[in-house]
């Protein structure tokens, strides 16, 4: 049998670090046991799901150098190899879910279930579909549906007993049926939902390995009981623990960027990114050899040295690797191409030259004008972040309203860019040119530059994203409390 991975990530946001984990130890598996590595993209949410983020994730897997043998770019045998182009195959087999009694039709309103659930709350249960349209009759399902009665398609799932999923890292984990919610397969527009679309996709492209976030464990059983309900043979599962802050916290974008592409943007080789990952798969080659390309990768890959404990993201670490990287990997040639590549592409150089032209008197202004766009952190004090008309609130208020804007915004081009700003001026009540100056100060680090919303086209998403993260940090922090409100504040304008 031949080995076949994937890994399936969902297009709604940037690309995580947490994915090139994932891909590359699905990667690593496939290759070292002669296999194939597979790109699936599960855009079952559709209100969540862009072509951005598509892109991004693609771009991004492709950047660190994990090929894919077949993909929504590559196309391959099992294809279309993205779920919202799969649809009429899920429905055909929720139908047979139907036909074999292990899945029942749900006419449930939005209103009862919100009632049950509180209900549920209130009685200290656990929130779980109590089952009434299980009950139904098939004069009854079809009476409703004459009716035109909107429904789901739900998982029966079994009264008592247990559940034994096995994980190829932690071993049989086991789980109670009564714990387990008879999850909707198929949403009443007639379109999957993860579960559903994932367990087919996983049979269909005969995928025989998945090792995926530790968040997905509590799916499990009810990936189980579809695997049995069809007849087929599970992949075998490992559950690959998050990875975490320093302090041991949930690696997330509040506190430290995730972006894979913001690695890229500050000049990470991707051969120092998948090694340093590799490296966290594989912690028993620390200290051991260290410097390693993909192929060691693969060679050395053993899924039984993946720790449980959740791997550190230690962004020293990651310097190092990429320090000794750029030294002892590159010669002078291969290095003066990443240099360019990185950030001096003809078309980077002439979009900065036509925006620095107009504002220096001699050439040798440039270093100091246009620093910050190749620049990392930036070195700047609370101090010079006001000094304007706006109270320090104000303009912690107005970074925090950007950070959740410039989320918003779908395509990053100036002409957005720009609404944002103006827009966050309009809310907060007060002039653009006041909140300009620490936007300025956070993004070029200095009160005046090239305009503003070039520059952060220039920098891109992630690295603005991570300047405003830490200029707001300079000012103070916000609590929840703080947070809690402005986003009330916020949703209520927007
Ligand atoms: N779409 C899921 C994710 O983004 C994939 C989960 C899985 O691998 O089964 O994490």
């Amino acid at each position: 049998m031949k080995v076949r991975t994937r890994v399936a990530p969902s297009p709604t946001g940037d690309p995580h670090v947490g994915t090139a984990y994932v891909a590359l130890v699905n990667y690593c598996f496939a290759k070292r046991h002669g296999g194939e590595f597979i790109l699936r993209i599960e855009d079952t949410d559709r209100a969540r799901s862009t072509a951005e983020s598509e892109a991004a994730i693609l771009d991004s897997l492709r950047w660190c150098g994990l090929h894919w043998d077949e993909g929504p770019d590559v196309g391959g045998p099992h294809g279309p190899y993205r779920q919202s182009e799969r649809s009429a195959i899920y429905r055909e087999y929720a139908a047979r879910l139907l036909a074999s009694g292990d899945a029942f039709r749900c006419f449930c309103t939005p209103e009862r279930l919100d009632a049950m659930r509180v209900a549920q709350r209130a009685a200290g249960q656990l929130t779980r579909y109590d089952g009434l349209c299980r009950t139904y009759d098939a004069a009854e399902v079809a009476r409703r549906e004459a009716a035109g009665e909107p429904s789901v398609v739900r998982l029966r799932v079994p009264d008592d007993g247990t559940c034994i999923v096995e994980d190829g890292r932690r071993g049989p984990i086991e789980f109670e049926w009564s714990s387990v919610d008879m999850q909707v397969l198929l949403k009443s527009d007639g379109l999957p939902t993860y579960h559903l679309a994932n367990v087919v996709d996983d049979h269909l492209m005969e995928i025989t390995h998945v090792f995926r976030g530790e968040e997905w464990v509590s799916s499990a059983p009810k990936h189980m009981l579809l695997y049995r309900y069809f007849g087929w043979t599970a992949p075998k599962l490992t559950h690959l623990p998050l990875l975490r802050n320093p302090d041991k916290s949930k690696l997330s974008k509040r506190k430290n960027p995730t972006g894979i592409l913001f690695y890229r943007s500050l000049g990470y080789a991707p051969e120092a990114l998948l090694n340093f990952l590799g490296l966290l798969a594989n912690p028993a080659h620390e200290g051991v050899e260290e410097l390693m390309d993909l192929a060691h990768l693969v060679e050395r890959f053993d899924p039984a040295q993946i720790p449980l404990g959740g791997p550190v993201f230690d962004v020293g670490k990651l310097d190092w690797l990429n320090g000794r990287f750029l030294r002892e990997r590159l010669d002078d040639a291969q290095f003066v191409e990443r240099v360019r590549a990185w950030g001096a592409s003809p078309e980077r150089m002439r979009k900065i030259a036509a925006l620095a032209r107009p504002r220096v008197e001699r050439l040798s202004d440039l270093g100091p004008l246009l620093a910050f766009l190749f620049a990392g952190r930036l070195a700047i004090a609370a101090d010079q972040l006001r000094g304007g008309k706006l109270e320090d609130r104000q303009v912690r208020q107005a970074l925090q309203y950007a950070l959740w804007e410039l989320d918003r915004l779908d395509e990053w081009r100036v002409s957005g860019i720009e609404a944002t700003f103006v827009g966050i001026a309009q809310r907060l009540g007060v002039k653009f040119r006041d909140v300009a100056r620490p936007f300025y100060v956070a993004i070029t680090g200095s009160p005046t530059s090239i305009p503003l919303y070039d520059a952060i086209e220039l920098l891109g998403r992630d690295v603005v994203r991570e300047r405003l993260r830490v200029a707001l940090g300079l000012l103070g922090v916000p609590s929840k409390r703080e947070l809690d409100a402005w986003f009330e504040e916020w949703k209520g304008v927007s």
